[in-house]
């Protein structure tokens, strides 16, 4: 049998990964783990970098470079089989993470290290890399009596079991429903490009008509644009009691009890570490410094933006009303808030399309990274993917020395998770001169091609390629060589939103425009007008949208600070909570978006959603520079490639930022790019 995720030399060959490699190749790379470290303690009594730091990080490169791939293709190409095995290895992926962590000769080495005289010789990034492994020690409960350890170690694995079903939960549920048009007169409202892929997707399913899923590309237009309310309505409905138990598939998929025990469970390890609870647990990795820190970070935003926020809503209710609806609800507010940006703006996501098909967008992103970090990247062709439509690019510095290489996976496809993401496939790392060269995936969702048009993206869809795009810069430009703190390792979780959230704003300057954006069909530039439209309308019901992000952010921390192992998790309450004292706007008694709210509950940003806007404090205040310098500086770019980028997780955030910025960041020009600027 050939073993793909063994032969960890070069890219992963993902035409021949099958279900059946799966289990036993994770399995003996976790013995061959757990044989090293026992060799490696006996071999030695003095404790060094080169005798147990380095064939350790060896062993976890291999294990993560068998794992990758497999972890990838579960999450863009699904299938049943694959799922399995995946979720079969995830409880000995964690068991064999505490297992070390709580291993006290490993420790006792550690922290000999730690305490040597070599220590004083290291560099930075190798200091932090055994700092962090002590706190990574005491994090995973080595401080803990044998009985606390062994119930730490299971709550870990069940963990890890629970959050991955939460998201099988959600994928399942968006895949479960579909809307099944045959009436065209349904579609009234619905642009050309809606209607178009909504009719491929019939085809595809061999169904008459015209087929709308919960993905989100076929789903948004409905919201946005068809006149038919009930349709908007069904579609909402569908939408927002995905894994729950109302809605169209009640309780198929329904995530209410997971999310109880991933609460009580999360409560529970927090507790057991000496935490009162699991968010002052999520900041002990964090640049945030208290619970409280973060509570008045974003009670302030909330206070500074609710006004204005119930000025735009009020605006909408009375453009609503003025239209002939009295009794704006939540499937009205996309439909009625697109229509009253065009009566104010003339300008719809819509309209924008046409300037934005896929390869000038992406040959413009390249072409903006290339002036600011004087980088080349360009296509490689003939390399082994998961699905046609995926390309694989390389970037250089100079003639022959790569930097990164990355695939990108555009466009929603069923089997698909939704969003969009950068994740590694290979780290960097150096040893001995030689350095691996870091691989990344770039993931999103964005409308595919129609027929023989090239995929047309709404302006916000380009701001998330540059958003993911930025990710993948911080983890292909880093000169780190220690695998544990290069790229977006060991890169505090509030701080790892800044590259990427910085890139974002290249997208509404006009010399960057000019650059990726160009008539599908003529080549012609956005003209004057229509980008003085844009602009104008760039802060429409920005104090909405940033409300909206708080209340998700305050949800999720107090979920977390104020979980109560006596009356339970009272998810529901604390939402119901947060809106009341902060939200303009009530969704309906139904809607049960925690059910699918994955960032929380099905990944790592437990306790950990205010990030985005702690973060955004940082990239604006980066960018703030480039309005300074002038967005193209190659002085400002290289400074921040310098002090930013290339340095990963080997320092602490604010350090770096002072070293790019001259000083600390401030709030100013966050307010400012929000239109919240008192
Ligand atoms: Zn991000």
């Amino acid at each position: 049998m050939s073993k793909p995720l063994l032969n960890t030399g070069g890219l992963p060959r993902f035409s021949e990964i099958t279900p059946e490699h799966v289990k036993p190749a994770i399995s003996q790379l976790l013995a061959e783990g757990r044989a090293l470290v026992e060799q490696l303690l006996a071999a030695n009594t003095r404790y060094s970098w080169e005798n147990l730091v380095a064939p350790l990080e060896e062993m976890d490169d291999r294990i993560s470079r068998a794992w990758s791939p497999v972890g990838h293709l579960n999450a863009v190409v699904n299938t049943e089989a694959l799922r399995h095995v995946y979720n079969e290895c995830l409880p000995l992926l964690s068991e064999y993470g505490t297992e070390l962590g709580q291993h006290e000769g490993l420790y006792q080495a550690y922290r000999q290290i730690a305490d040597g005289e070599e220590y004083t010789h290291l560099d930075t990034a190798q200091k932090k890399v055994i700092d962090n492994a002590l706190r990574d020690f005491r994090l995973s409960g080595i401080e803990l009596d044998a009985s606390r350890r062994a119930r730490f170690k299971e709550i870990m694995q069940d963990l890890s079991r629970l959050t991955s079903k939460f998201s099988d939960n959600v994928l399942d549920a968006t895949n479960a429903w579909h809307n099944t048009i045959t009436a065209e007169e349904k579609l009234a409202g619905l642009p050309e490009s809606a209607r178009a892929l909504a009719a491929q997707t019939g085809q595809q399913r061999n169904q008459d008509g015209w087929v709308f899923t919960l993905e989100f590309p076929s789903y948004y237009p409905v919201m946005a644009y068809a006149d038919d309310r009930d349709l908007r309505k069904e579609m909402y409905t569908a939408y927002v009691t995905r894994a729950s138990e109302t809605g169209p598939t009640a309780g198929l998929y329904d995530n209410n009890a997971n999310m109880e025990k991933i609460m009580a469970l999360r409560h529970e390890a927090a507790r057991l570490l000496g935490y009162d609870n699991f968010a002052e647990r999520s900041l002990a990795t964090k640049m945030a410094e208290s619970t409280e820190q973060v509570m008045t970070f974003l009670a302030d935003l909330a206070t500074r933006a609710k006004p204005a926020a119930q000025q735009e809503l009020d605006e909408l209710r009375n453009f609503a009303r003025d239209q002939g609806l009295d009794d704006l609800q939540a499937w009205d507010i996309p439909y009625y808030s697109e229509k009253l940006r065009h009566h104010k703006y003339a300008i719809s996501q819509e309209e924008l399309k046409p300037w934005f098909p896929e390869p000038r967008v992406v040959s413009g992103l390249f072409a903006i990274v290339e002036r600011l970090y004087g980088l080349r990247i360009e296509t490689v062709d003939e390399i082994d993917t998961w699905h046609e439509d995926v390309a694989f690019y390389r970037i250089s510095d100079a003639p022959g020395n790569v930097r990164g290489e990355f695939y990108l996976d555009l466009y929603a496809r069923p089997h698909k998770r939704g969003g969009a993401w950068m994740d590694e496939c290979i780290v960097r790392r150096g040893r001995s001169g030689e350095v691996q060269t870091p691989v990344a995936y770039l993931t999103c969702n964005f409308s595919p091609p129609i027929g023989d048009n090239p995929a047309l993206f709404t302006h916000d869809e380009v701001i998330t390629l540059f958003h993911e795009f930025g990710h993948g810069l911080h983890h292909m430009l880093t000169q780190i060589d220690y695998a544990g703190v290069s790229g977006i390792n060991g890169v505090a979780w509030d701080a790892v939103e800044l590259p990427s959230q910085f890139m974002e704003n290249w997208c509404w300057e006009r010399e960057a425009l000019d650059l990726i954006s160009g008539h599908y069909r003529t080549g012609e530039k956005i003209p004057a007008e229509l980008y003085e439209r844009m602009h104008r309308a760039r802060n429409f019901q920005s104090a909405l949208q940033m409300l909206r992000q708080l209340e998700f952010a305050l949800f999720d921390f107090r979920l977390h600070r104020d979980y109560d192992p006596k009356k339970g998790a009272r998810i529901r309450p604390t939402l119901e909570q947060v809106r009341k004292e902060i939200a303009v706007l009530q969704p309906p008694e139904f809607n049960r978006f925690e059910n699918s709210f994955t960032h929380v509950f099905g990944g790592g940003y437990a306790a950990g959603y205010y990030s985005y806007k702690w973060a955004e404090v940082l990239s604006a205040d980066a960018f703030s520079a480039f309005e300074e310098s002038g967005i193209f500086n190659r002085e400002t770019g290289e400074r921040f490639l310098r002090s930013i980028l290339e340095q990963g997780g080997s320092r602490e955030p604010m350090e770096l930022f002072v070293e790019f910025r001259g000083r600390e960041p401030t709030i100013d020009a966050l307010l400012r790019h929000s239109g919240l600027a008192a």
